[in-house]
């Protein structure tokens, strides 16, 4: 579904992402921890394209978003993105429009959904995350677990066939955590392709079906949950993980 190949970022002469390479296969969950600096969100961010790297390869269900160090025309790129979603830690909800006007805005401008089928898809999506009765709220007005779940719905209004998401919990109070990550447990059990980079180590381990460990720009480690946490090869990876179980 996505294979990424021997990617580079650098911002200045600050080597970020360092020779990235990996596969994520439809319907895998992929958890990347690492410790802070070590690339994550750039990572994610070059996927959809938020940042260009510098070289190497970023295809997407054959389609490529990067080609040996080589970006498409805008229009290819946009084909491409509008097929993944992503999530991030501070929900970029915006402010000033309804929880329904969040979630219908992009299908309305990007998409041009007829009306009926975008409300009752709105309205499906916001049942799945148990906030039907706030469809109407303003994002002020709701929980850091609430935002966050709103957040979710709004991406799946595109139909992605991947989701992304940054450190979706870190922003939370440890007692809203639970809801948000029970709403991507249940996308994950509806085999919903996801890439969640995560300080949820009970998440990674649980949910994912392959974790990878980044450290210092390079995938240093990367294998199923079993791998990293049972049986890290790597002395950085039981340091990371001592310092954070
Ligand atoms: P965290 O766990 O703190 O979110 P991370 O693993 O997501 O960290 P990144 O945000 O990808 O790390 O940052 C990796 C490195 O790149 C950091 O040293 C950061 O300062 C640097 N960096 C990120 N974005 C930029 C930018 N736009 N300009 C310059 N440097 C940047
Ligand atoms: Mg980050």
């Amino acid at each position: 579904m996505i294979k990424v190949n021997k990617l580079n970022k650098s911002f200045g002469d600050h080597h970020v992402l360092n020779d990235i390479s990996f596969t994520v296969n439809k319907g895998d969950v992929v958890a990347i921890i690492g410790s802070s600096g070590s690339g994550k969100s750039t990572l994610l961010r070059c996927l959809i394209d938020l940042e260009k790297a510098d070289s190497g390869d970023i295809i997407m269900e054959g389609k490529p978003l990067l080609n040996a160090g080589v970006y498409p025309i805008a229009q290819d790129i946009r084909a491409i993105i509008m097929r993944m979603g992503m999530v991030f830690q501070h929900f970029n909800l915006f402010p000033h429009l309804t929880v329904r006007q969040n979630l219908e805005l992009a299908p309305k401008v990007v998409k041009k959904e007829e009306k009926a089928q975008m409300n009752q898809r709105c309205e499906s999506y916001l049942n799945k995350v148990g906030l039907l009765e706030r469809i109407d709220a303003m994002p002020s007005t709701l929980s850091g677990g609430e935002k966050q779940r709103v957040a979710i719905a709004r991406a799946l209004m595109m139909n992605p066939d991947i989701l992304l998401f940054d450190e979706p919990t870190s922003a939370l109070d440890p007692e809203l955590t639970g809801e948000v990550l029970s709403v991507m447990q249940s996308l994950a059990n509806e085999h919903m392709t996801m890439v969640v980079v995560t300080h949820e180590m009970g998440f990674a381990r649980e949910v994912a079906n392959k974790v990878l460990f980044m450290d210092s720009g390079k995938i240093l480690e990367e294998g199923t949950p079993e791998d990293i946490f049972n049986n890290p090869r790597e002395k950085r990876t039981q340091e990371f993980l001592s310092s954070i179980l």
